[in-house]
C-alpha cells in the first residue's frame, strides 16, 4: 500500500508495506542470518539500485550491514522492508532507500571523518563506518544513544565515536570534517555544522518545515568557504530538537515516549500511523524524477 500527499504541486510517496519480508524460520540462526543476507540483496537491487543509487561503495555497505540488528526484536521481520521503523522514544529507523541515498551524496571517501547527527538505532552510523576512516555520532536522547553505542560495540565497530547530546553545536572537538549528515528535520542549516565542515566537504539535510514535507538539501563548501546548495528530493524527517520541542512535538500528536515493543494494536497503531505519515518519504519514481527537479543555487556564506 502506498499513500500519496499531493503538496505544493509535488507529489511524495509514502511506502508504508512492502513485499519482500525476511522470513523467520524456526530452525535457528543460520537459516535466519542466510534469509536475511537474502532479503538485503533483495533491498539493495529493488528499492536501491532500482532508484538510482549507484555507489557501488554504497551499495556494498547496504548489503553488509544487517539492519535486522538495529531494529527492535519484535521488528525483525520487518527489517528489509521499503520504509521507516519504529526504534522507541518516538524515533524511527530510516528507510533503507534515503540512507543509502544519504550516504551517497555525501560521497564518502575512506580517508574522511564523518559527523552524524541524530544516531538514532545506529544503522545510518554503521552504514557510514564502512567508508570512510572514523564516524563520530550525536543523538540527543540518552536511552537511544546507550543502546547504539552497546549495538555499535557488540556487532564490533571499532571506528566510531558516539556522544549523547545536542547536536545542533556539531562536535567542535573533532571538527573539522569531510562530510556532515543531519538524519532529523531542521527549518535551517545549523551555522555550527556548516562551520565544522571542510573545504571541499558536503553536507546533507533534510531542510524546511517541521512536521511537514522538507527539502534535503547537499552544501558543498569550496576552498574559499563559499556554500553551494543542491535541492535532491522532497523527504520527511522527524525533527531535530531543541530543548523545548521535545515537549511540544508529543503534545501535539499525542506521541507518547513506550518501549518499542508496545507497537502493536490501540492507541499504539495511532502511534505508528503518525510516525509513517511524519517519517520519511522519497519522492515519487524513486530518485531519478527527484532528481530531475533538482535545482542548484548558489549562496555566498561565512564559514
Ligand atoms: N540515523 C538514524 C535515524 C535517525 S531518526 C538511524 O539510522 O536509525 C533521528 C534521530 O535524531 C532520532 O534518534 C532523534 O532522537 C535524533 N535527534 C533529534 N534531534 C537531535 C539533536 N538535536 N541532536 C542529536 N540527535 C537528535
Amino acid at each position: 500500500m502506498a499513500l500519496l500527499v499531493k503538496r505544493s504541486a509535488r507529489w511524495v510517496l509514502v511506502v508504508t508495506s512492502l513485499s519482500t519480508v525476511a522470513c523467520i524460520s524456526s530452525k535457528g540462526s543460520v537459516t535466519q542470518d542466510q534469509s536475511f543476507s537474502a532479503a538485503r540483496d533483495r533491498m539493495v537491487a529493488q528499492q536501491i539500485e532500482a532508484r538510482g543509487v549507484r555507489d557501488q561503495r554504497v551499495l556494498a555497505a547496504m548489503r553488509e550491514v544487517p539492519r535486522d540488528l538495529f531494529v527492535p526484536a519484535e521488528q525483525r521481520a520487518q527489517a528489509y522492508q521499503d520504509g521507516p521503523l519504529s526504534i522507541g522514544q518516538g524515533q524511527t529507523i530510516s528507510q533503507p532507500y534515503i540512507v543509502a541515498l544519504m550516504t551517497e551524496l555525501a560521497r564518502p571517501q575512506p580517508t574522511d571523518r564523518a559527523l552524524e547527527v541524530g544516531t538514532g538505532s545506529g544503522y545510518q552510523t554503521a552504514v557510514l563506518s564502512r567508508l570512510v576512516s572514523q564516524v563520530y555520532t550525536i543523538e540527543i536522547i540518552e536511552a537511544l544513544a546507550r543502546d547504539a553505542e552497546r549495538r555499535l560495540q557488540d556487532l564490533g565497530y571499532t571506528n566510531i565515536a558516539t556522544r549523547r547530546g545536542d547536536g545542533y553545536a556539531g562536535w567542535p572537538e573533532a571538527a573539522p570534517f569531510d562530510c556532515i549528515l543531519v538524519t532529523a528535520a531542521a527549518d535551517h542549516v545549523p551555522p555550527p555544522l556548516l562551520a565544522q565542515l571542510k573545504p571541499g566537504g558536503r553536507l546533507v539535510i533534510p531542510v524546511g518545515p517541521l512536521f511537514d514535507i522538507q527539502e534535503l538539501q547537499v552544501m558543498t563548501k569550496d576552498a574559499a568557504g563559499r556554500v553551494t546548495t543542491e535541492r535532491v528530493a522532497p523527504v520527511r524527517f522527524v525533527p531535530l530538537r531543541r530543548g523545548g520541542l521535545l515537549l511540544q512535538s508529543h503534545m501535539r500528536y499525542g506521541m507518547v515516549d513506550r518501549p518499542a515493543g508496545d507497537l502493536r494494536g490501540g492507541t499504539d497503531s495511532i502511534v505508528m500511523r503518525r510516525l509513517r505519515e511524519l517519517c520519511h518519504c522519497t519522492a515519487r519514481g524513486g530518485r531519478g524524477s527527484a532528481r530531475g527537479s533538482a535545482r542548484r543555487t548558489r549562496e555566498d556564506r561565512d564559514r
